[in-house]
Protein backbone atom coordinates (compact mmCIF):
# COMPACT_ATOMS: atom_id res chain seq x y z
CA UNK A 1 0.00 0.00 0.00
CA UNK A 2 2.99 2.34 -0.05
CA UNK A 3 3.34 4.59 -2.03
CA UNK A 4 6.45 5.23 -4.84
CA UNK A 5 7.84 7.72 -6.65
CA UNK A 6 5.62 7.84 -10.00
CA UNK A 7 7.66 9.43 -12.92
CA UNK A 8 11.47 10.25 -13.05
CA UNK A 9 13.71 11.74 -11.19
CA UNK A 10 16.98 11.34 -12.69
CA UNK A 11 17.36 13.25 -16.41
CA UNK A 12 16.72 11.29 -19.14
CA UNK A 13 17.61 12.25 -22.96
CA UNK A 14 16.36 10.29 -25.78
CA UNK A 15 14.97 6.94 -23.91
CA UNK A 16 18.30 6.58 -22.51
CA UNK A 17 19.82 6.46 -19.00
CA UNK A 18 22.57 8.81 -18.44
CA UNK A 19 23.80 8.41 -14.76
CA UNK A 20 26.80 11.28 -14.24
CA UNK A 21 29.30 9.08 -12.23
CA UNK A 22 32.62 10.94 -10.52
CA UNK A 23 34.18 7.68 -11.39
CA UNK A 24 34.76 4.95 -13.45
CA UNK A 25 32.72 2.00 -12.15
CA UNK A 26 34.09 -1.30 -10.88
CA UNK A 27 32.89 -3.99 -13.24
CA UNK A 28 30.76 -5.06 -10.59
CA UNK A 29 29.41 -2.22 -10.54
CA UNK A 30 28.46 -1.95 -13.99
CA UNK A 31 26.47 -5.00 -13.62
CA UNK A 32 24.49 -3.53 -10.45
CA UNK A 33 23.98 -0.67 -13.50
CA UNK A 34 22.55 -3.08 -16.45
CA UNK A 35 20.31 -4.73 -13.56
CA UNK A 36 18.95 -0.85 -12.73
CA UNK A 37 18.52 -0.43 -16.14
CA UNK A 38 16.70 -3.12 -16.70
CA UNK A 39 14.55 -2.58 -14.15
CA UNK A 40 13.78 0.84 -14.99
CA UNK A 41 12.75 -0.40 -18.18
CA UNK A 42 9.81 -1.81 -16.90
CA UNK A 43 8.72 1.25 -14.95
CA UNK A 44 6.10 3.80 -16.48
CA UNK A 45 7.35 5.96 -19.61
CA UNK A 46 8.67 9.59 -18.44
CA UNK A 47 7.51 12.29 -19.11
CA UNK A 48 10.01 15.63 -18.84
CA UNK A 49 6.78 18.23 -18.91
CA UNK A 50 5.08 16.80 -15.38
CA UNK A 51 6.56 17.08 -11.92
CA UNK A 52 7.15 13.99 -9.62
CA UNK A 53 4.66 12.61 -7.30
CA UNK A 54 3.79 9.43 -5.94
CA UNK A 55 1.34 6.86 -6.79
CA UNK A 56 0.23 4.08 -4.93
CA UNK A 57 1.61 0.66 -5.84
CA UNK A 58 -0.90 -1.93 -5.25
CA UNK A 59 -4.45 -2.31 -5.88
CA UNK A 60 -5.34 0.25 -3.10
CA UNK A 61 -6.13 3.31 -5.59
CA UNK A 62 -5.21 1.03 -8.76
CA UNK A 63 -1.81 4.08 -9.15
CA UNK A 64 -3.67 7.11 -8.46
CA UNK A 65 -1.77 9.59 -7.28
CA UNK A 66 -1.31 9.23 -3.60
CA UNK A 67 -3.22 11.84 -1.15
CA UNK A 68 -2.92 11.57 2.84
CA UNK A 69 -7.20 11.34 2.14
CA UNK A 70 -6.85 8.07 0.50
CA UNK A 71 -4.49 7.15 3.07
CA UNK A 72 -6.81 7.89 5.95
CA UNK A 73 -9.77 6.47 4.19
CA UNK A 74 -7.74 3.12 3.41
CA UNK A 75 -7.11 3.27 7.27
CA UNK A 76 -10.33 4.08 7.92
CA UNK A 77 -11.78 1.18 6.11
CA UNK A 78 -9.66 -1.05 7.83
CA UNK A 79 -10.44 -0.04 11.11
CA UNK A 80 -14.37 -0.92 10.83
CA UNK A 81 -16.41 -0.11 13.88
CA UNK A 82 -12.97 0.01 15.75
CA UNK A 83 -12.58 3.53 13.97
CA UNK A 84 -15.49 4.44 16.35
CA UNK A 85 -14.03 2.94 19.68
CA UNK A 86 -11.02 4.87 18.37
CA UNK A 87 -12.57 8.45 18.02
CA UNK A 88 -14.47 7.70 21.51
CA UNK A 89 -11.45 6.53 23.22
CA UNK A 90 -9.24 9.29 22.14
CA UNK A 91 -11.45 12.03 23.31
CA UNK A 92 -9.35 15.47 23.41
CA UNK A 93 -11.52 17.05 25.61
CA UNK A 94 -9.79 14.67 28.40
CA UNK A 95 -6.27 14.66 29.78
CA UNK A 96 -4.58 11.99 27.36
CA UNK A 97 -3.67 9.95 30.49
CA UNK A 98 -7.66 8.98 30.57
CA UNK A 99 -7.57 8.36 27.18
CA UNK A 100 -4.62 6.13 27.03
CA UNK A 101 -5.38 3.79 30.46
CA UNK A 102 -9.10 3.48 28.50
CA UNK A 103 -7.01 2.86 25.36
CA UNK A 104 -5.27 -0.01 27.35
CA UNK A 105 -8.79 -1.16 29.05
CA UNK A 106 -10.41 -1.62 25.92
CA UNK A 107 -7.21 -3.84 24.44
CA UNK A 108 -7.32 -5.81 28.11
CA UNK A 109 -3.76 -4.88 28.67
CA UNK A 110 -4.28 -2.61 32.00
CA UNK A 111 -1.66 -5.07 34.38
CA UNK A 112 -4.54 -6.54 36.96
CA UNK A 113 -2.73 -8.36 40.29
CA UNK A 114 -3.81 -11.46 38.49
CA UNK A 115 -1.90 -10.75 35.68
CA UNK A 116 0.82 -9.40 38.40
CA UNK A 117 1.05 -12.47 40.23
CA UNK A 118 0.94 -14.62 37.08
CA UNK A 119 3.90 -13.17 35.74
CA UNK A 120 6.15 -13.74 38.97
CA UNK A 121 6.10 -10.02 40.35
CA UNK A 122 3.26 -10.50 43.12
CA UNK A 123 4.32 -13.17 45.91
CA UNK A 124 1.74 -15.95 46.20
CA UNK A 125 0.88 -14.90 49.45
CA UNK A 126 -1.08 -11.41 47.95
CA UNK A 127 -4.31 -11.44 47.31
CA UNK A 128 -5.39 -11.09 44.28
CA UNK A 129 -8.88 -10.68 44.82
CA UNK A 130 -11.25 -7.68 43.95
CA UNK A 131 -10.86 -5.18 46.63
CA UNK A 132 -14.39 -4.22 46.05
CA UNK A 133 -15.96 -7.34 46.73
CA UNK A 134 -12.83 -9.59 47.66
CA UNK A 135 -14.60 -12.62 45.89
CA UNK A 136 -14.14 -12.60 42.33
CA UNK A 137 -10.20 -12.46 41.21
CA UNK A 138 -9.12 -8.81 40.02
CA UNK A 139 -9.27 -9.00 36.58
CA UNK A 140 -9.79 -5.49 34.45
CA UNK A 141 -12.86 -6.64 33.11
CA UNK A 142 -14.45 -7.46 36.65
CA UNK A 143 -12.97 -4.54 38.09
CA UNK A 144 -14.17 -2.02 35.50
CA UNK A 145 -17.32 -4.35 34.39
CA UNK A 146 -18.68 -7.00 36.19
CA UNK A 147 -18.01 -6.45 39.83
CA UNK A 148 -21.00 -5.54 41.62
CA UNK A 149 -19.75 -2.59 42.90
CA UNK A 150 -18.59 -1.54 39.34
CA UNK A 151 -21.77 -2.16 38.09
CA UNK A 152 -23.72 -0.68 40.77
CA UNK A 153 -21.58 2.82 39.45
CA UNK A 154 -22.59 2.28 36.07
CA UNK A 155 -25.82 1.38 36.42
CA UNK A 156 -26.63 4.90 38.84
CA UNK A 157 -25.24 7.20 35.88
CA UNK A 158 -27.11 4.71 33.35
CA UNK A 159 -30.17 5.56 35.17
CA UNK A 160 -29.57 9.04 36.16
CA UNK A 161 -29.87 9.92 32.17
CA UNK A 162 -33.21 8.12 32.05
CA UNK A 163 -31.65 4.97 30.19
CA UNK A 164 -31.55 1.36 30.54
CA UNK A 165 -28.63 -1.17 29.81
CA UNK A 166 -27.39 -4.70 29.69
CA UNK A 167 -23.93 -5.06 30.99
CA UNK A 168 -21.30 -5.78 28.12
CA UNK A 169 -19.37 -9.12 28.31
CA UNK A 170 -16.13 -5.92 27.19
CA UNK A 171 -14.69 -2.61 27.03
CA UNK A 172 -15.37 -2.99 23.69
CA UNK A 173 -19.36 -3.68 23.92
CA UNK A 174 -19.75 -0.96 26.22
CA UNK A 175 -17.76 1.70 23.88
CA UNK A 176 -20.86 0.39 21.45
CA UNK A 177 -23.63 0.60 23.35
CA UNK A 178 -23.01 3.79 24.61
CA UNK A 179 -22.17 5.81 21.60
CA UNK A 180 -25.46 3.99 19.99
CA UNK A 181 -27.34 6.62 22.18
CA UNK A 182 -27.60 10.08 20.71
CA UNK A 183 -27.32 13.58 21.58
CA UNK A 184 -26.91 17.02 20.79
CA UNK A 185 -24.15 19.00 20.75
CA UNK A 186 -22.90 19.87 24.70
CA UNK A 187 -25.23 17.10 26.04
CA UNK A 188 -23.04 14.36 23.90
CA UNK A 189 -19.51 15.45 24.95
CA UNK A 190 -20.69 14.99 28.56
CA UNK A 191 -22.07 11.59 27.22
CA UNK A 192 -18.95 10.45 25.48
CA UNK A 193 -16.82 11.85 28.36
CA UNK A 194 -18.52 9.92 31.04
CA UNK A 195 -17.19 5.78 30.41
CA UNK A 196 -13.84 7.43 29.96
CA UNK A 197 -14.00 9.17 33.29
CA UNK A 198 -15.99 6.03 34.66
CA UNK A 199 -13.37 3.99 33.62
CA UNK A 200 -10.48 5.76 34.79
CA UNK A 201 -11.99 6.79 38.41
CA UNK A 202 -13.19 2.87 39.02
CA UNK A 203 -9.38 1.96 38.06
CA UNK A 204 -7.59 4.53 40.36
CA UNK A 205 -10.45 3.41 43.17
CA UNK A 206 -9.64 0.37 42.89
CA UNK A 207 -5.78 1.35 43.78
CA UNK A 208 -6.67 3.44 46.62
CA UNK A 209 -8.31 0.37 47.98
CA UNK A 210 -5.74 -2.14 47.08
CA UNK A 211 -1.87 0.27 48.02
CA UNK A 212 -3.82 3.10 50.18
CA UNK A 213 -6.23 0.79 52.37
CA UNK A 214 -9.37 2.52 51.44
CA UNK A 215 -12.78 1.69 51.65
CA UNK A 216 -14.98 0.66 48.73
CA UNK A 217 -17.14 4.22 48.71
CA UNK A 218 -20.08 4.22 46.40
CA UNK A 219 -21.35 8.10 47.07
CA UNK A 220 -17.96 9.06 46.93
CA UNK A 221 -16.58 7.83 43.71
CA UNK A 222 -20.12 8.66 42.17
CA UNK A 223 -20.06 12.18 43.66
CA UNK A 224 -15.67 11.78 42.51
CA UNK A 225 -16.80 10.94 38.89
CA UNK A 226 -19.42 13.86 38.48
CA UNK A 227 -16.57 16.43 39.65
CA UNK A 228 -14.23 15.09 37.16
CA UNK A 229 -16.36 15.58 33.88
CA UNK A 230 -17.40 18.75 34.97
CA UNK A 231 -13.91 20.06 36.09
CA UNK A 232 -12.33 18.48 32.87
CA UNK A 233 -14.74 19.65 30.71
CA UNK A 234 -15.41 23.22 31.73
CA UNK A 235 -11.35 23.62 31.55
CA UNK A 236 -11.51 22.24 27.80
CA UNK A 237 -14.47 23.14 26.08
CA UNK A 238 -14.93 26.63 24.98
CA UNK A 239 -18.11 28.32 26.02
CA UNK A 240 -19.52 25.37 28.04
CA UNK A 241 -23.08 26.16 28.61
CA UNK A 242 -23.42 23.46 31.87
CA UNK A 243 -21.91 24.74 34.95
CA UNK A 244 -19.66 22.60 37.45
CA UNK A 245 -23.14 22.82 39.76
CA UNK A 246 -24.95 21.73 36.80
CA UNK A 247 -22.99 18.65 35.98
CA UNK A 248 -22.66 17.51 39.63
CA UNK A 249 -26.21 18.20 40.92
CA UNK A 250 -28.29 18.47 37.72
CA UNK A 251 -27.89 15.70 34.98
CA UNK A 252 -31.36 15.26 34.70
CA UNK A 253 -32.04 18.56 33.57
CA UNK A 254 -29.23 18.35 31.20
CA UNK A 255 -30.43 15.35 29.84
CA UNK A 256 -33.71 16.85 29.24
CA UNK A 257 -32.16 20.26 27.69
CA UNK A 258 -31.27 17.84 25.37
ZN1 LIG B 1 -15.34 -7.42 42.63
Amino acid sequence: MFPKLGQGFVVVVSCAWNFPYRRELYDWELIEEANLIAALSYAPPLCNENADYLIWSNDVAAHTQFSVVDLYAHSSSLLGPNLRICKQVWNSLLPPKVSFFCWLAWKNKVKSSEFLHKIGLLDSSTSTLCPFCNYEPETNIHVLLHCPFSWLIWSSVIKEWGLQWCISSSVAGLFHWWMSEKFQKYVRIIWRALPLVILWSLWKHKNDCVFSKAQPNFPGLLDLIKFRSALWLKASVKDFPFSVDDIVFKWKQIRGSD
